[in-house]
Formats: C-alpha cells, sequence, structure tokens
C-alpha cells in the first residue's frame, strides 16, 4: 500500500489556520470574496500583538517619531498629486478562451512551440479571420494545441471548426499564454487598483472618491499640521497603521495578496544632502562597515536608508524571524520609480516562495513636492541654523556650490530621461531658498505590511513533531513557535484535576491574578498532556498547572508553586505564584 501524499507546508498552514482560528475566508457562508479575510479569536491576536510591537518600537521607544491615525476616505485630490489615479495600475491580460484574469507580469514564463491560425471555418460556411495561437508545452502531442485552437474558434461562434493558415514557431520565456491551457492571453492593459466609492448623496462623478490604497499620502498630506503641532524638526518621522484597499488583479497565497490589508508605515523626513553639507562641511555617506548604531548630524540619505533598514532587520529578528527566514532585494536601476534614490525589499521566505515583506525606499522630496504643487500650500520647512551656516560662506563659495548641485541635477535629470534645462532651472531655485534656510524634506519610508507579517509569522512557527506517549504510541502533533511576544495567548493556566475542587479554586485565582497582565487561557478538561498540546496548536509559550504541591498537600516548602511548563523543549520546573509575573514578562514585552 503506498503512504498517502503529505499536503504541502502552505495547505497545511491554511488548514490549521480554519481548525485553531486564525483565518477565515470572508462571508464564507455565502461562498466567500475573492481576496478578503477575516481573523479569528487567535489570528486577532497575533495581528493585535504584531500592532502593538510595530507601533512601540516605531514611535513609542523613540522620540523622533510621532503617531497619526487618519481616514480611509481623503479628497480625491490626494490621489491625483500622489500619482495615484494615472499610474497605479497592474498590466492585466485574459485567456482568450477561459477568459479567466491574469496579472500580466505574473504570469508563469514559458517555453515550446506556439501554433498560429489565421483563421477557421467551419461546415456551415461560416468563417472567423481572426488570428488566433496556442502555445504547446514540450512532451505535448500538436493535437492538444489544435483543440485549443477550436475551443477558441467554437467561443466565436463556429460550430466543428476546421482551422486555417497553421504555422509554427519555437519560443523561450515568454508570458503571453495561459500557463492551464496554453491559450493566448490578450495584450496587457493597465488596470487601476483604486477602489472607488461616492461621497455624498449625487453618486456623481464630480463625488467620486478612493478607498486609500496606502496609508503613506495621509502622512504626506497631514505633514504641516504634525509639524506644527508636535514640536518636531527634521529629521524626525510620522508612523501610522491601518486599512489599505487595492483591487488586485489576481489575489492570492492565501492573504499574501489581499484586496483589503493593513500596512504599518512610517515617513521618516530628513533634510536633503546639500542641506547636511551646508550645516556640516561635508556629508556621511554609507560605506561598508559604517556605523549605523545611532543617527549622526552629518547624515545623507544613504546613511538614514541604511539605518532604517538595519531598524526594521532588528525589529523582525526581536520578533523571531531571525536571518535564516529574510532576504533582501536591492531594486535596480531599471526596478526603481523615477524619483527613488533606493529602494530595498525586505523578503520571507513563504512556503510559496521568497517574496515582499516591506519595502523600503528613499523617495527623495516628490511625494511633498507634488502635495506642494498640486494643492498650493508650502510644505517647505524652515532651518534657521541652515540660514546662518548658509550666511557664512562668501559668494564665491555660494557659486561654486551652485554649479556642482545643478549639475548634478541635470546629470539625474538625464539619467532619467527628464528635461535637462528644467532641472538646471529648479536647481538655483533650490540653492536659493537653502540658503534662505529652506527646504522641502526627502524621505525614507518603511512600508510593511501587517497581514502579510502575520502570515510570515503563522507559516514560520508551524512545526510538527512526532511525540511517541507512555504506551509507544506514536502521534504526530502541531506546535506554532512563535515567538512569546507575537504568540495570541501567552499563559495556559491549568488545575491537575478538574473534579478536585480546592485545585479548580486555586488555578481560577492564579487565572484572574495573571489575565489582568497577560492573555491567559484557562482549561480544564481533558489529560494535562492533550491540554499541553492544545495550547502547543495555539503556540503558547507557557502553561502552568496547579496540583496538590500548589495547595499544600506536599508541605508548606511547595505550598504556592506551580508547575511551569515551556512549550519549545517541553521543560518543567516549579515556580512560586508570587513570581510567575516576573519570570513572564519580560519575556512577552
Ligand atoms: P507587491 O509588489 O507585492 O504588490 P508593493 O511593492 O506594491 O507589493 P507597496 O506598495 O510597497 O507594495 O506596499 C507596502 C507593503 O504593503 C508591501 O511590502 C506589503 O507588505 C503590503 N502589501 C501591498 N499590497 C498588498 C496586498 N495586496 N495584500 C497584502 N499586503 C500588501
Amino acid at each position: 500500500m503506498s503512504t498517502p501524499k503529505e499536503p504541502p507546508l502552505m495547505e497545511k498552514v491554511v488548514s490549521l489556520c480554519k481548525r485553531r482560528g486564525f483565518i477565515y475566508q470572508s462571508s464564507e457562508i455565502y461562498g466567500g470574496i475573492n481576496g478578503f479575510w477575516d481573523y479569528g479569536p487567535l489570528g486577532a491576536e497575533v495581528k493585535r500583538n504584531l500592532r502593538d510591537t510595530w507601533w512601540r518600537t516605531m514611535t513609542r521607544e523613540r522620540e523622533d517619531v510621532v503617531g497619526l491615525d487618519a481616514t480611509i476616505i481623503m479628497h480625491p485630490a490626494i490621489w491625483k498629486a500622489s500619482g495615484h489615479v494615472d499610474t497605479f495600475s497592474d498590466p492585466m491580460a485574459d485567456c482568450l478562451v477561459t477568459k479567466k484574469r491574469f496579472r500580466a507580469d505574473h504570469v508563469d514564463s514559458q517555453s515550446g512551440v506556439v501554433y498560429r491560425w489565421t483563421g477557421a471555418s467551419d461546415e456551415t460556411g461560416k468563417t472567423s479571420a481572426d488570428s488566433f495561437s496556442a502555445l504547446l508545452a514540450p512532451g505535448k502531442p500538436p493535437e492538444s494545441a489544435r483543440k485549443v485552437g477550436v475551443q477558441y474558434y467554437t467561443s466565436r461562434g463556429l460550430t466543428n471548426p476546421t482551422l486555417q493558415g497553421e504555422t509554427t514557431e519555437k519560443v523561450e520565456d515568454t508570458r503571453a499564454f495561459n500557463p492551464e491551457n496554453g491559450a493566448q492571453l490578450t495584450d496587457p492593459v493597465p488596470f487601476n487598483l483604486m477602489f472607488h466609492t461616492f461621497v455624498g448623496a449625487t453618486a456623481t462623478e464630480a463625488d467620486k472618491a478612493y478607498l486609500r490604497p496606502e496609508t503613506a499620502q495621509a502622512i504626506f498630506a497631514q505633514f504641516k499640521n504634525v509639524l506644527d503641532s508636535s514640536r518636531q524638526k527634521v529629521p524626525f518621522g510620522i508612523c501610522q497603521i491601518g486599512k489599505a484597499f487595492r483591487n488586485e488583479v489576481t489575489p492570492r497565497n492565501f492573504t499574501f495578496r489581499s484586496r483589503e490589508f493593513e500596512q504599518m508605515e512610517l515617513e521618516f523626513f530628513i533634510a536633503p544632502d546639500e542641506a547636511i553639507e551646508v550645516l556640516q562641511g561635508s556629508v556621511a555617506r554609507w560605506q561598508e562597515g559604517a556605523d549605523l548604531s545611532a543617527p549622526q548630524p552629518n547624515w545623507g540619505w544613504e546613511m538614514w536608508h541604511r539605518y532604517w533598514v538595519k531598524q526594521r532587520t532588528e525589529y523582525y529578528n526581536g520578533i523571531g524571524l531571525g536571518t535564516d527566514v529574510l532576504d533582501y532585494h536591492w531594486q535596480t536601476p531599471e526596478e526603481l520609480a523615477h524619483y527613488a534614490r533606493a529602494c530595498v525589499d525586505i523578503l520571507f521566505k513563504f512556503p510559496f516562495g521568497t517574496e515582499e515583506l516591506e519595502g523600503i525606499a528613499a523617495r527623495g522630496d516628490f511625494d511633498l513636492s507634488q502635495h506642494q504643487k498640486h494643492s498650493g500650500k508650502p510644505q517647505e520647512v524652515f532651518d534657521e541654523e541652515l540660514r546662518a551656516a548658509a550666511s557664512k560662506l562668501d559668494d564665491a563659495a555660494k557659486a561654486t556650490f551652485v554649479d556642482r548641485v545643478t549639475g548634478e541635477w541635470a546629470a539625474r535629470a538625464e539619467k532619467n530621461k527628464k528635461d535637462v534645462e528644467t532641472a538646471r532651472i529648479a536647481a538655483r531655485e533650490f540653492c536659493e531658498k537653502l540658503f534662505k534656510g529652506q527646504y522641502v524634506p526627502h524621505v525614507i519610508e518603511p512600508s510593511a505590511g501587517l497581514d502579510r507579517l502575520a502570515l510570515a509569522v503563522i507559516a514560520g512557527a508551524y512545526h510538527e513533531e512526532d511525540k511517541t506517549d507512555v504506551n509507544g504510541k506514536t502521534e504526530r502533533r502541531t506546535v506554532l513557535r512563535f515567538h512569546p511576544r507575537i504568540a495570541p495567548i501567552k499563559l495556559g493556566v491549568f488545575p491537575l484535576l478538574k473534579n478536585k475542587p480546592e485545585l479548580v479554586a486555586k488555578a481560577r485565582e492564579v487565572y484572574e491574578q495573571l489575565k489582568r497582565h497577560l492573555n491567559c487561557f484557562y482549561d480544564e478538561t481533558g489529560a494535562i498532556g492533550r491540554r499541553y498540546a492544545r495550547q502547543d496548536e495555539a503556540g503558547t509559550p507557557f502553561c502552568v498547572t496547579i496540583d496538590f504541591e500548589t495547595v499544600g498537600e506536599k508541605g508548606d516548602e511547595l505550598k504556592d508553586t506551580v508547575t511551569l511548563r515551556h512549550r519549545d523543549d517541553g521543560c518543567q520546573e516549579r515556580v512560586k505564584i508570587s513570581e510567575l509575573l516576573g519570570r513572564l514578562l519580560p519575556q512577552i514585552q
């Protein structure tokens, strides 16, 4: 008898998520809705823990970052200024036979022989002059390509069509065919990912508004208010956690690519390198081994960018995602947006492949400048120290500075195929303002997805163990090895036996006492081993059992002590109830 095939890891993760109440399909009782997911009792706790750790490290523990909580629907002009209305789209292609929709750049690249037909006719005399092609994968008979051709012309209204003008050609690495049936896809067309709605009762085009596709733009739109009301000064950051919506062409990989999701974004505003140069005499640039432990006044954008990559990596390490599961993709000049100086994607080794968890981009002054242009409201800051430093430069030094900056801006424009003369004029205006102490801040943007992170920590925590009981029976058990900071339940509290009122009363007392400080779960049903197993599967890092020793039946020495059991190594130790909090809190905070 052959052994049953193991389901792939991702399938097991998805099934556990539903079984234990981490993640369910949204609207499941009505057949679900593609790209939308709900978090059950344990998933909601995981998400909350992730949000809390992010918020704490990004703002509460820092003096130079403040928070924001903005609305999902904002003035539509924001999305025009940001470029989302015109360019926030993915290429979309449809299968000409099944009509299935694909994100054109995500179609698997294929090689094989393309069969092309100039048209078809049928026995009723009907003809079609539409050309069509199908890809024949290596090893398949030509008839399977022709079958797809027949399906296509049948869908065009022909009965038992005869294919005409067949030619063949070998192709390599094409994304132009449906990987499932080889049928030709339509040419890719841009599909705007923003969901829209109407604000107000008239529902006319003039009332059209968008559900935000990212949280970042609210930060830019409120930059001046935060600056004026928070007593922050560049360099400083504004962070936000909130829902974002994208009408993804093909939502997939469970929650990885959803249509409604949460982002955790920071916009860290810094002075342009030119301002640092005037202030500090020179700009510290990144080089291998540079000290990134604490920000320095002479840091330019490169150092700040590297600093945030390091900070964010340390954050992931601190919640249990080590270097073994993370990777980095530094975008190539061809991949970078035209305004971006650099962008690195922090990747996680998901069961379905190594994919983006967070992007950290150095975006220059693009965003604030766009809002300045479109709103007509200045987004510049004034720095008295910069003005004072500039006033100490003599005319010759200023002229040399302006010449150099103008040359650099012109070269950048040329590289980006932008108008060089416009760049020169802008550079001169920029220098003029800089000497007066004014500039539009540049920004470093670490932008993470909360749902992707939740999926990463669940998939990363998933382990299976074979356990043999006292009777020699081996059972495969699932253990979620969450970092204690992320675990949905921190502590399981059990009376050894549920029919001993003194044990139950003491266990309830311990539970009532600790639940105010950490998320505890009280469980008195089933054998103690079963209860441990249930908590292992939920990822609970600690369990305490209240037994006869606890209630003083084995002498005073062990009275008011409990068995503390550790999830990952199964070790058990005796700990005084009064010492439990002191032992556990540092590990979960
Ligand atoms: P991708 O290339 O995977 O579509 P992106 O580069 O468009 O992502 P950003 O616009 O940089 O993503 O968004 C920042 C973060 O928001 C991403 O790193 C990701 O964690 C999260 N995110 C973006 N789109 C989705 C989505 N559809 N579902 C879940 N999370 C998302």
